[in-house]
């Protein structure tokens, strides 16, 4: 595997920079609205199929970030289940965001059917407390969602997780379509812009092509989504900068990046293999997939 150049710093190590450019990301993105939909249209179907009939679900999110996707899910979970009460493992290792997540769930009066199990810690801290702690309670719906790219090994950690599920629980995966913006911007600056640290670059085509392999079935779900990416275009924009910094998930990239690679990130993120230009706009193409995958056979 190739080293990030030397002088690149990745977003990921600096938690406030990275929190601000996911916002402006929300902001510019219709990444929420597009989740939305996938939730009030098929989720519901598939929420209603499992728990078996019981009168307690276990969940676990894994990367919830803020929780305003999470809250969502619960809801639906709820009116397919109005009886039914909830343990809810919340796995999300930025303090920042736990606390955020926190502050929602205060201001939701109609949560009582849920309690909240707040894990600050990664997915494989996660794993290891699972295992120490010889947990054996199955699982009944977990999701992760826009996660997998900050693990080291995406497919240990499906592999683990779709192990917790018990019977008719679903694992929900959703990350960027190997068809949008993202997929081409990684598939020709891979070398220069992935952390090698973390599978950082992984799209739902890299997941269906390991899960394909194995024989394993699944559901896929494609989520059609746009981001304008215009400020990009104007150098020293803030907000632009903040943007730029997600997409290559670069810190300052700007700033830290030579001109070449400046230059051909720039005019990549344009080109009509990420981008349709209209009314002066930019609009990159942001699609992702939510992919379902049941409990082991
Ligand atoms: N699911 C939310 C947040 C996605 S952003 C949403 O779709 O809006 C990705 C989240 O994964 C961030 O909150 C980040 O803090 C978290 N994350 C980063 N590394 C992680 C890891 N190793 N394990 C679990 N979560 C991680």
């Amino acid at each position: 595997m190739c080293a990030m150049a030397s002088s690149l710093r990745s977003l990921v190590n600096d938690d406030s920079r990275y929190q601000k450019s996911f916002q402006i990301f929300l902001e510019r993105s219709s990444e929420h609205q597009c989740m939305r939909d996938f939730i009030h249209n098929k989720l519901p179907d598939i929420l209603a199929s499992i728990g078996d009939g019981k009168s307690h679900l276990n969940i676990i999110g894994v990367g919830s970030g803020a929780g305003e996707i999470d809250l969502e899910m619960l809801s639906e979970l709820h009116k397919k289940h109005p009886e039914v009460t909830v343990d809810n493992e919340v796995v999300e290792p930025s303090c920042q965001q736990i606390n955020n997540y926190k502050v929602l769930v205060s201001q939701k009066p109609d949560l009582d059917y849920v309690k909240f199990h707040w894990n600050t810690m990664t997915a494989s801290e996660f794993e290891e407390h699972w295992k120490a702690e010889k947990i054996t309670k199955k699982v009944d719906f977990i999701h992760m969602i826009q996660m997998l790219y900050y693990v080291k090994d995406p497919e240990a950690t499906v592999r683990f997780f779709q192990s917790l599920l018990g019977k008719n629980g679903k694992l929900l995966i959703i990350l960027v379509s190997g068809e949008s913006g993202w997929g081409k911007l990684w598939r020709t600056y891979k070398t220069e812009l992935c952390n090698p640290e973390i599978s950082q670059c992984v799209t739902t085509g890299d997941i269906k092509s390991f899960l394909d392999s194995k024989g394993m079935s699944y559901q896929s779900y494609e989520l059609p989504s746009q981001m304008d990416i215009t400020e990009c275009f104007t150098e020293g924009d803030e907000k632009g900068e903040l943007l730029l910094d997600f997409l290559t998930e670069v810190l300052d990239f700007s700033n830290t990046a030579s001109p070449e690679l400046r230059a051909g990130v720039l005019e990549m993120l344009r080109h009509p293999d990420c981008s349709v230009e209209s009314n002066g706009k930019v609009i990159f193409n942001n699609n992702l997939e939510a992919i379902i995958l049941d409990q082991l056979s």
